[in-house]
């Protein structure tokens, strides 16, 4: 417990899944928290659960919003930005309705929320690299490509592209950048994709099957990587995709 006395960490998406878990993670450790999502009333039940949490309703697709949520809160150490979806498909499935939600939601909200919180977190740093910026992408992206994963893949790719552009921009402003890239983790979004599967069974055998260590990870897998980023442990990491796969990249 302290790894993160005295840092201030907003997560997006922390409602649920592993936002929720983070936050919770980053808490315990001492950080004070500021958890976003644009669901109110889980986020209400979050901010029960530890003292060092509070939450923020935040749609991260609406640049008015969170501009006025960084001009509201103070300067941030830590930004996670964890908010994204899976279109299920190849390319041929996926309208244009869909790409372009899945660009807005998983990449274009991580470029409005750094630039939103960037200034404030530059303007704190130290020249230590204490900044750190953790952007949710996953093994399926630039890493490996998955079947009915195309717009997907494509944004978490995207997702690694800049977040390599921030760490190269901002080296030597002390602030740090790196892309956490999950293997299958079970969260109630997996748990929608499984139950909305033409097989639902079958869906849960072949998301297993697909992890070599013969199980989904659970968000507490995750969460101890994205401690270590939120943390000065890590002062000497940027620009990285950090894998916690199971094994899937062996
Ligand atoms: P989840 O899908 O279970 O929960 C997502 C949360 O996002 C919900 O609380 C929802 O209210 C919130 N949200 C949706 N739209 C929003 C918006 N416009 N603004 C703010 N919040 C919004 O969460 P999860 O499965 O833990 O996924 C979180 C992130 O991790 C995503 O970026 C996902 O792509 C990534 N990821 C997940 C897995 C996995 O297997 N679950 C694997 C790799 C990467």
């Amino acid at each position: 417990q302290g790894r993160l006395q005295g840092k201030t960490v907003l997560i997006t998406a922390a409602a649920q899944g592993i936002g929720r878990a983070s936050a919770l993670a980053c808490a315990i450790e001492g950080a004070h928290v500021i958890a976003t999502d644009i669901d109110a009333q889980y986020l209400a039940t979050l901010a029960r659960e530890h003292s060092g949490i509070r939450v923020a309703q935040l749609d991260v697709r609406n640049g008015d919003a969170v501009m006025a949520l960084a001009g509201e809160l103070p300067a941030l150490d830590v930004l996670f930005n964890c908010a994204g979806m899976v279109a299920n498909g190849s390319l041929l499935d996926c309208s244009e309705a869909d790409w372009d939600l899945s660009f807005d939601l998983n990449v274009k909200s991580m470029f409005r929320m750094t630039r939103a919180f960037l200034p404030g977190m530059l303007a704190k740093a130290g020249a230590d690299g204490s900044a750190s910026i953790i952007n949710m992408a996953s093994m399926a992206s630039s890493i490996k490509g998955f079947a009915n994963r195309c717009a997907y893949g494509a944004t978490k790719a995207a997702v690694i592209g800049l977040t390599k552009s921030l760490a190269a921009d901002y080296v030597k402003a002390g602030l740090r950048a790196n892309a956490l890239c999950p293997g299958t983790v079970d969260t109630p979004s997996l748990r929608g994709r499984i139950a909305s599967a033409a097989d639902p069974v079958q869906a849960q055998k072949d998301f297993v099957a697909r992890q070599p260590m013969g199980r989904l990870a659970s968000v507490d897998d995750i969460t101890p990587m994205v401690v270590y980023l939120a943390s000065d442990e890590s002062r000497f990491v940027t620009g990285q995709t950090l894998l916690v796969d199971g094994g899937v990249t062996i």
